[in-house]
């Protein structure tokens, strides 16, 4: 293998009651014996693979920095397919430190965010598309996104994406044959036959892209943003939502002077609430700031709820607001039905009336009326009942989604070319093209730019 051995700290900074500090390479079991000293007396480097030794971290001149344990992970059974051995020591973050720097003057090199999983990659441990499953499992909000993240890792995207490579490979043999041994006997496929399982293909690879914006969700959160006038409630029902005090409820129109975002877990999908600074002209200025931001949330949210006070109705600021957006990405929410006497109830029929073909929901954000409608509502305009992750292809990464795109141009242009009788170099040509993008998924066919790119995105000590 001849790489430098790394090491790094794997566990997050804090203080905890076990922190680990990885070691990977050649000379990983050598240098750990530098600092460390088994109880027995035995040295990591004569133990066999997957063995815990009991001992203690020492300084050269005998000190005691630490009592610690060393996990022994031999080459190829190992994250990275080195050798690779692990300290679990105490999880403070001066101990950590010290044992790293012990390490490192012992002659490792200190690793590079992602490092190790790029070993891992470059070992054939793990394909692109699953190294960068740990990222995304690493990073997930709610259990759904582990899900997604775990069948990442286990390599259900990369297997339909093989399947896609094989499937095309087998079509550009039967191609290559022909341009080589035009004269020779040979089984060759029809036009149609290619142009039909091109088809097949490009149907797989459609239904894998379709999975993506519920992917994104999923991973990302679904961006929702609550938005209405100063007073209306806004505050209160991200407060209502998150059931903490987070944002600041107060009778002064215009308290919230710029967005607050939060995580919430809707049943397995998170929701990143956007609560915004109302959408009233004001000579303030930091409201105005709030304004700006209001407007490009407007454009960045998958669905803008829209509070109005009930007791105010629609005011003309409400129907100039609402006209600039499309009626699909709003909620409207009718806030403060509690205040409402009987008779004002007919207000309520009315306000249904002006505002025909959105969806309107009326609550109360401070008495939790409507709120449980509210969440199935929010779900149901993006999820089918009841959703759970199976062993299901869900896209996630925006790099797999342009990925697929440019193959799924590629195979439009060889059915183009397949159709207007071109020759069959031209359309094995495309199907190169098909293959190096699919590959680009899994990692088969990328620059090493981009690898680099991929892993340096990625936690230290990962
Ligand atoms: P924001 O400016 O839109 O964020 O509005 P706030 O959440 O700060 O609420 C403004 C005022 O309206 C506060 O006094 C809240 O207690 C009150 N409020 C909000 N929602 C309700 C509701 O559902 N019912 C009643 N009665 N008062 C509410």
């Amino acid at each position: 293998m001849g790489e430098e051995t790394i090491a790094a700290i794997s566990t997050a900074y804090g203080p905890a009651g076990v922190g680990i500090i990885r070691i990977s390479g050649d000379e990983a079991a050598l240098l750990a014996d530098q600092v460390f000293k088994s109880k027995r007396g035995v040295k990591i480097a004569e133990q066999e693979t997957a063995r815990i030794i009991y001992g203690y971290i020492r300084e050269q001149d005998g000190r005691l920095v630490d009592e610690a344990l060393a996990l022994t992970m031999w080459s190829p059974h190992s994250f990275t397919g080195e050798d690779v051995v692990e300290l679990q020591c105490h999880g403070g973050i001066v101990v950590l430190q010290k044992v790293l720097e012990m390490v490192l003057k012992a002659g490792a090199r200190l690793a590079e965010p992602g490092e190790f999983s790029k070993r891992a990659f470059l070992n054939g441990r793990l394909d692109l598309a699953q190294a960068e499953a740990i990222m995304e499992m690493i990073n997930a909000k709610t259990e759904t996104g582990v899900s997604a993240a775990a069948n990442h890792l286990q390599g259900v995207l990369s297997q339909e994406v093989g399947k896609c490579r094989q499937a095309i490979l087998e079509i550009s043999a039967y191609l290559e044959a022909d341009l080589d041994f035009p004269e020779e006997d040979l089984v060759r496929l029809s036009k149609e036959e290619i142009s039909s399982r091109l088809t097949e293909v490009a149907q797989k690879i459609s239904k894998i892209l379709q999975s993506f914006t519920e992917g994104r969700i999923i991973r990302e959160g679904l961006k929702v943003a609550l938005i209405g006038k100063p007073n209306v409630g806004k505050s209160s029902l991200l407060n209502t939502l998150l059931k903490t005090k987070r944002a600041i409820v107060t009778d002064v129109p215009g308290t919230t002077r710029d967005t607050i975002e939060e995580y919430y877990n809707l049943g397995g999908i998170p929701l990143l609430l956007i609560d915004t600074a109302g959408i009233r002209e004001s000579e303030d200025i930091v409201e105005k700031l709030g304004v700006q931001k209001t407007k490009e949330i407007v454009e960045q949210a998958d669905l803008i709820v829209y509070i109005l006070d009930l007791s105010l109705g629609i005011t003309p600021e409400d129907q100039v607001f609402l006209e600039k957006i499309a009626a699909e990405k709003v909620l409207i929410l009718g806030n403060k039905i509690d205040l409402m006497t009987e008779e004002e109830r007919e207000i309520e029929r009315k306000i249904k009336e002006k505002l025909a073909g959105y969806r309107v929901l009326l609550i109360s954000a401070t008495e939790k009326i409507g709120i449980q409608e509210l969440e199935e509502e929010i779900k149901n305009i993006f999820f089918t009942e009841g959703r759970e992750i199976k062993d299901e292809v869900l896209l996630t990464n925006v790099r797999h989604k342009t990925a697929l795109e440019q193959a799924q141009e590629a195979i439009a242009s060889a059915q183009h070319s397949i159709g207007e009788g071109m020759p069959s170099d031209f359309v094995a040509l495309d199907l190169k093209t098909v293959l190096d993008f699919l590959g680009e998924i899994t990692g088969e066919t990328v620059d090493e730019e981009i690898i680099n790119q991929i892993f340096s995105q990625f936690c230290l000590g990962k």
